[in-house]
């Protein structure tokens, strides 16, 4: 294991944020990393654990350490008369667990499509889209307690996952190293295609015969469409959180603003699309030097170039000011700050 002094994290944040870690290694074995770890308590260290990088926003350096997890492996453990059990390592790319599943035909993840990241942090924030989140086909995660090297399961419950939550966010924040997450896969697809443009596209594509490898196709086709993509734009998807209303709270904002789009979700709580508060309160295409908005997607933060972490931070808190200004709505970061 090779530890780098002072190393560049450019290239291991879809923000393109030009940060450093202090020291930075990759870790590829489960002991490696418990080396690591060993090594960091005897510097009394801070640990910070990367996988893509595709939703943190480094505001400074790290004056500590940072360990790239890349433990590798797919492997199915388990099947019974409906489902498959399929384990994946934290280290593997959450769109090429996807294709490797469609390829077999485990049916639930395909909603999921093209979601940049690892599988370790997808569990993270249940990591959702087009209907889907991960608590979904969750069955549970193997991770390690950095303070005694402990390794712990995990079942659902015990994840407490929520709307782009869970315990690892809360109250376990920084206290784990998530090494693998099996997920309980369908061997009878129960199709979703009622999200969002799926149906539309799966016309446009002409699919006569409903199959997870097209609806994968069609969420690929619709996000590439969508989403403004890293490799070309700095971004780390979704900025904020879409705000959950009480129905009563909801009902007075309504009345001022009767445009206002909404999501039911039961007879109490009410989702508002966080783009659209935001687009009303003219920032959509914003831009003051390379930190903006994006021009389509106002969700989006971007880095257009050379912008630091501060300024796109910066920004978010100018959006949460107005938003709460013009509706009273409090918007919550999605990304996470560091
Ligand atoms: C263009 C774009 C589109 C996106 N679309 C979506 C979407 O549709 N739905 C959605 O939910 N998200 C979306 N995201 C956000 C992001 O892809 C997910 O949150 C993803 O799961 C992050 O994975 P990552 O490996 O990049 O995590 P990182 O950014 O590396 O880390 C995220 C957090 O998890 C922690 N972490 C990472 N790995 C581990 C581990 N093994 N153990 C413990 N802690 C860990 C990190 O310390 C950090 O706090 C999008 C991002 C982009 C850039």
């Amino acid at each position: 294991m090779r530890i780098l002094q002072n190393a560049s994290l450019k290239q291991y944040n879809t923000f393109g944020i030009n940060a450093t870690a202090k020291q930075f290694a990759a870790f590829s074995t489960i002991d490696d990393l418990k080396e690591l770890l060993e090594h960091i308590h005897k510097k009394k260290s801070t640990l910070l654990i990367l996988g893509g990088g595709s939703n943190i926003l480094f505001t400074k350096d790290v004056d500590g350490f940072v360990l790239k997890n890349e433990l590798k492996g797919i492997e199915l453990v388990k099947e019974d008369t409906n489902h498959f059990y399929v384990k994946a390592a934290a280290g593997e790319n959450w769109h090429w667990f996807v294709m490797h599943c469609i390829k077999h035909n485990y049916a639930g993840l395909e909603n999921l499509s093209l979601i940049p990241g690892n599988v370790g942090a997808s569990p993270m924030q249940n990591i959702g889209a087009y209907g889907a989140e991960i608590k979904d086909v969750f069955e549970s995660l193997e991770a390690l307690n950095v303070k005694d090297n402990t390794v712990h399961t995990f079942s659902a419950n015990d994840c407490a996952f929520g709307y782009r939550e869970s315990v690892f966010k809360t109250k376990y924040k920084d206290r784990f190293v998530i090494l693998n997450v099996i997920f309980r896969l369908n061997k009878i697809p129960a199709f979703n295609t009622a999200y969002g443009a799926i149906e539309h596209e799966l016309e446009k594509m002409n699919v006569s015969e409903l199959s997870i490898r097209a609806i994968a196709q069609a969420v690929i086709n619709i996000r590439s469409s969508k989403l403004p993509n890293p490799a070309e734009i700095g971004n780390a998807g979704s900025f904020f959180k879409n705000p959950v209303l009480l129905q009563k709270q909801f009902q007075l904002l309504l009345k001022k603003h009767p445009g206002m789009p909404h999501y039911t979700i039961d007879e109490t709580h009410v989702k508002i699309p966080a783009a659209w508060l935001i687009e009303q309160c003219g920032w959509k295409g914003y831009r003051k030097g390379d930190a903006g908005v994006h021009i389509h997607q106002p969700l989006v933060l971007v880095n257009h170039g050379n912008a630091s972490g501060i300024e796109i931070y910066q920004l978010s808190e100018q959006i949460l000011k107005s938003v709460k200004q013009e509706f009273g709505i409090v918007l919550e970061r999605e990304v996470n700050i560091i």
